[in-house]
């Protein structure tokens, strides 16, 4: 199996938010268990049209209090609560 993938295969994949297989396109991606290593997140992909797998890494971006947390969806978006603070 050819695991090589271009610079631009992986900022499309990068842009796509990770919603398609990088090397075939396939959308029907299969997410496995996240491990966490200190401050390193990785979570294996699998791709069942072409049988590859790779990994996605994720990296700390901010942190949320108790009270932002409760304020977010599951989408991460802010509900609304028709309050303009
Ligand atoms: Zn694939």
């Amino acid at each position: 199996m050819d695991y090589k993938m271009t610079a631009q295969q992986r900022k499309e994949y990068k842009a796509s938010g990770g919603q398609k297989c990088p090397w075939c396109d396939e959308a029907d991606l299969i997410f496995e268990e996240i491990t966490v290593d200190f401050n390193t997140v990785t979570q294996e992909v699998f791709c069942p049209g072409c049988e590859r797998y790779w990994f996605n890494v994720y990296a700390f971006t901010h942190i949320d209090t108790p009270e932002e947390v409760e304020e977010r969806d599951i989408n991460g978006k802010e509900i609304n609560r028709g309050s303009a603070s």
